[in-house]
């Protein structure tokens, strides 16, 4: 009798075709065994001989399905009970209430776009997918994994689908939403009181609607979306007073690689990413000028291909080749995921309303990333990406972490496990908090999840920690209290399984800190247990409080009265542009003693520049101003001067300011000064550090929080840190935004408790 071996493979192996692509291996292979999936991932029972066996693993390494993910298999040899005379698929064992994973939503893959055109049951069947694509996590509502736990539960499949769901050689093979046009979900449109039932004509009303310039509301796969014809101002001017969001950019979907060569810079990794199975919105820097309505003073735009069948085909009857895709709903607002609730508001306001009848059980919005040091960054993490676990060195199981609070994420633990929510939005929305503590209650009946203990930020403001600090006392579970910034650090070390004390800088808007001021460039030395604040961004006053973070002039005379002790430095533009009247009643608020917050914050140090540069004198959206000061900066790489500073290894924002007022008044082209500012950031920044790691012995420096999004601040700092010999860990696959933040949480909670530290 031959060998046995019992291998099991764990990672994302269940709902991406992983069963029946090693069924199909093993015949071909002329193996013997089984096949499962069980609570921990895929399981087989091969029996043949190792050099039959060793082939077998190779082929599905290389060969493996391109959604699914193999963290780890596991091979024992056993002795055969008895022989198998075939290969075959044996029915889950669920049995057993342990997490199994579910994948994220997939993109239609090409063979179903093939079925799309010619499959006589499919024929223009736009919810058509397969074991390698389509809905997953967007409509599960409990595991395992199966049909009756999802939203397609309401849906009888035919016989032909149900042959194709039996067949363990066809594609269908347990696909769990298969569907056609006999028995699958279908678009419903509504243009006032006409209702259009026929997908063809519903396709050519979106088209035609589209072409006249119209606002076309549509339900996708996570919750609703508004599109607009991307070459159309006057359309985009429409959208945005529907959304009411007036400045901040939008992201188009496109259909053509071609479009998107000639109008974006895309390097490999960037065309890796939008053509992925995940299909996020990836931000491109513009080779020309879309529209300034599309994303007005930016150079760069979110870019996405499309992911579901409907999307190519509005392409192709539109002839489009740009489409403002945009969630449907008010700027801030939570995404509409029922059909109710949508159609009262969106039946009216849009021109065209089309919904579909498979139910979202998860909402998820589109995700975002950027490739920065090419390496996609996530930042926003939806749409593809949730909820693929983070695993974690320490046992997490039950921990709950609540996030932050302007991008709410929760994090729950399960095993070693840290299961991120999606992203949720701004809390501070009435509707958002809502939606946060709804989908917070979806994903612990989704995983079987009870917490034991909860993690949240130590703002005693944030509306996550109250929440905390309510189901603590509901529930008398034991709360832990995180240091924002140290949770930023620990998110890295995470991502990178790193347990040693690093050296870490956190540069964020802001963030509660020890001392009650707001924290938010922050030096620290730690580990995942503890951290010590080794230096900070000086402390300049925060004039206003939160005021100060969206009126970002606020800090630009806030920084020049801390530097000279008074304002006779303004640039005369400065005072025009807010009026004096504003920046008297502002210094008297910096004297009074009425006014004592202080911050260490990168982020309104960013704002600080940027006002006093006149790029922005107002935040009307998270960051506009960095932003916009990043993106002109980035026209004036070529300048490379740096404004000296005396202080090496420590910081000199005098200098930094003295030198960037001496070019305003010597009028040095603003992106010049806009470039210099970040050298000579960076330079401050690469001395600190150096000196700490030199001071600490620790070479390891760890890089995180919001400030990172910006893509020429990091590539520079990252560069030159390395340079100087320290190895760099920056977050890719977690947000390095406060959309990161739980994760760490989570993780610090999980090593003191482990470690049964006399934390409490
Ligand atoms: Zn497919
Ligand atoms: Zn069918
Ligand atoms: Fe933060």
């Amino acid at each position: 009798m031959a060998a046995q071996y019992e291998i099991t493979i764990k990672g994302l192996v269940q709902g991406v075709g992983f069963r029946p692509f090693i069924y199909v291996l093993a015949h071909e292979l002329n193996l013997r065994g089984t096949v499962e999936n069980n609570t921990s991932g895929v399981f087989i029972q091969l029996q043949s001989t190792e050099a039959q066996k060793d082939l077998f693993l190779q082929r599905i390494v290389n060969e493996k399905p391109s959604v699914s993910h193999i963290a780890d298999i596991e091979i024992c040899e056993t002795e055969a009970k008895f022989e198998f005379h075939q290969f075959s698929i044996v029915a889950s064992n669920h049995s057993c209430g342990d997490i199994t994973r579910i994948s994220p939503d997939i993109a239609i893959c090409d063979k179903c776009l093939a079925d799309y055109h010619q499959q006589s049951h499919r024929i223009h069947y736009p919810f058509v997918n397969c074991t390698h694509c389509g809905p997953r996590f967007s409509i599960v509502e409990s595991i395992p994994y199966d049909r009756p736990f999802t939203t397609m539960k309401e849906f009888e499949m035919c016989s032909i689908c149900n042959d194709e769901y039996k067949n363990p050689l066809d594609r269908r093979f347990h696909a769990q939403p298969v569907a056609c046009n006999h028995c699958g979900p279908v678009y419903t449109a509504y243009i006032g009181e006409t209702v259009i039932n026929d997908y063809q004509t519903i396709v050519d009303k979106i088209a035609v609607t589209l072409l006249k310039g119209g606002i076309v509301a549509l339900k996708g796969v996570g919750g609703f979306n508004w599109l607009a014809d991307a070459t159309n101002d006057e359309a985009v001017k429409k959208l945005r007073e529907l959304k009411r969001r007036y400045i901040k950019p939008f992201a188009v979907m496109c259909n053509s690689e071609k479009w998107v060569t000639e109008n974006m810079i895309v390097s490999e990794k960037e065309w890796e990413q939008l053509l992925s199975w995940r299909r996020p919105i990836v931000l491109l820097n513009e080779k020309r000028k879309l529209s300034s309505q599309i994303n007005d003073h930016l150079h760069t735009i979110g870019v996405m291909f499309p992911y579901m069948a409907i999307h190519y085909e509005i392409f192709k009857k539109s002839g489009l080749e740009a489409i403002v895709f945009t969630s449907a709903n008010k700027s801030g607002e939570p995404m509409l995921r029922d059909n109710t609730d949508a159609r009262a508001y969106l039946l009216n306001s849009s021109d065209l309303y089309v919904e579909h009848n498979r139910a979202i059980y998860n909402r998820v919005d589109d995700s975002v990333i950027r490739v920065i040091d090419d390496k996609p960054q996530v930042m926003r993490r939806a749409r593809g990406y949730a909820p693929e676990p983070i695993m974690n060195i320490d046992d997490v199981d039950g921990g709950l972490a609540f996030g932050a609070e302007m991008t709410a994420v929760f994090a729950l633990g399960v095993g070693h496990q840290i299961l991120m929510s999606q992203y949720i939005g701004d809390l501070s929305d009435y509707e958002v908090y809502e939606a946060y503590k709804d989908t917070l209650n979806r994903l612990s009946t989704l995983f079987h999840f009870t917490p034991q203990y909860l993690v949240c930020d130590s703002h005693p403001q944030y509306l996550s920690s109250k929440l905390a600090e309510q189901i603590a006392k509901e529930k008398k579970l034991p709360l832990y209290y995180i240091q924002h910034h140290h949770a930023h650090a620990v998110s890295v070390m995470v991502e990178y399984d790193l347990t040693e004390e690093c050296l870490a800088l956190s540069m964020d808007g802001i963030g509660y800190g020890d001392d009650g001021e707001s924290w938010g460039c922050e030096v620290m030395k730690c580990d995942r247990i503890q951290y010590e604040r080794l230096t900070h961004l000086p402390y300049v006053s925060l004039p206003g409080g939160d005021k100060a973070a969206k009126e970002c002039w606020r800090m630009a005379v806030s920084y020049l009265y801390a530097i000279y002790g008074s304002l006779d430095m303004l640039p005369p533009t400065l005072i025009n542009q807010v009026g004096e009247d504003k920046i008297h009643q502002l210094s008297r608020l910096l004297i009074s003693p009425l006014n004592n917050q202080l911050t260490s914050s990168a982020g309104r140090l960013f704002d600080a520049v940027a006002s006093l540069l006149g790029v922005c004198y107002v935040n009307t959206y998270q960051a506009e101003a960095a932003m916009r000061l990043e993106q002109l900066a980035t026209t004036a790489l070529f300048d490379t001067k740096i404004y000296s500073s005396h202080a090496l290894g420590d910081w000199d924002m005098s200098s930094i300011f003295q030198g960037m007022l001496a070019d305003i008044k010597d009028n040095v082209e603003t992106a010049i000064v806009a470039m210099r500012f970040h050298r000579s950031l960076v330079a401050q920044l690469v001395a600190i550090m150096q000196r700490y790691a030199n001071e600490t012995n620790l070479n390891k420096v760890l890089l995180a929080g919001g400030v990172f999004q910006n893509r020429l601040l990091s590539e520079l700092l990252i560069k030159e840190l390395e340079d100087k010999g320290l190895d760099v860990y920056y977050p890719t696959i977690i947000p390095c935004n406060d959309g990161g933040v739980a994760v760490g949480q989570l993780a610090i909670a999980a090593a003191r408790l482990n470690k049964k530290n006399d934390y409490a």
